[in-house]
């Protein structure tokens, strides 16, 4: 395994209702300075975005936060980041998100956590590139998720190895281990559209 130095977080720009969720942003934040790792999101102070950033930063680690310019009033740019860099499009957040980052974790979130995570899943498959993805599947929420990429595979719109280009964990602690025994996806996954 390659050494991960910077994790990139995807999460909500909203907390859920259950503070478990939040509970669980900020122990992984705790756990990436421990493990000497920068976190790279999306730069909102808000939801567990705000939640996981706050964690680094108050544990003394580093943050890098990725916005474009539209969205800081929105998202309510966070101000106390290591660095703070703004994009022209919400392309060019997640593409410089990814190329800065050596893995991936997905934690609770909506719908543009739901949009990133699918294209970091579906990059990997297209082997544009070979970062390890983590889904936290904080008090079963992913469940749905895990289930509907199930019934894709069941009824044939994806090979089963499918399931390879991405882990799941069930605590911080868990995420760190998926990250550091991260499996290399089958070969009958990559650019299993051809
Ligand atoms: P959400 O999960 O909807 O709370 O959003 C989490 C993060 O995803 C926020 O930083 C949003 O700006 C971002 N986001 C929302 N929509 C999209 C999208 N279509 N593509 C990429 N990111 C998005």
């Amino acid at each position: 395994m390659k050494h991960i130095r910077s994790l990139c977080v995807l999460c909500g720009s909203r907390e859920g209702f259950d503070p478990v969720h939040r509970e669980a942003a900020s122990r992984l934040g705790k756990l990436i300075v421990e493990r000497d790792m920068r976190l790279v999101y999306g730069a909102g102070s808000i939801g567990l975005m705000g939640v996981i950033a706050d964690a680094v930063l108050s544990a003394g680690g580093e943050v890098v936060g990725v916005i474009p310019d539209f969205l800081i009033r929105y998202e309510v740019g966070h101000r106390q980041l290591t660095n703070l860099v703004v994009t022209d499009s919400m392309h060019d957040r997640k593409r410089l998100m990814f190329e800065m980052a050596d893995a991936f974790v997905v934690l609770p979130g909506g719908l543009g956590t739901l949009d990133e995570t699918f294209e970091l899943i579906t990059w990997r498959q297209l082997r544009l590139h070979d970062s390890p993805i983590v889904i936290f599947d904080v008090a079963g929420y992913w469940k749905p998720l895990l289930k509907l990429i199930d019934a894709v595979v069941a009824t044939g719109f994806a090979d089963p190895a499918t399931t390879d280009l991405f882990a799941v964990a069930r605590s911080p602690e868990e995420v760190l281990q998926r990250l550091a025994e991260a499996a290399q996806p089958k070969e009958q996954v990559l650019t299993s559209h051809l």
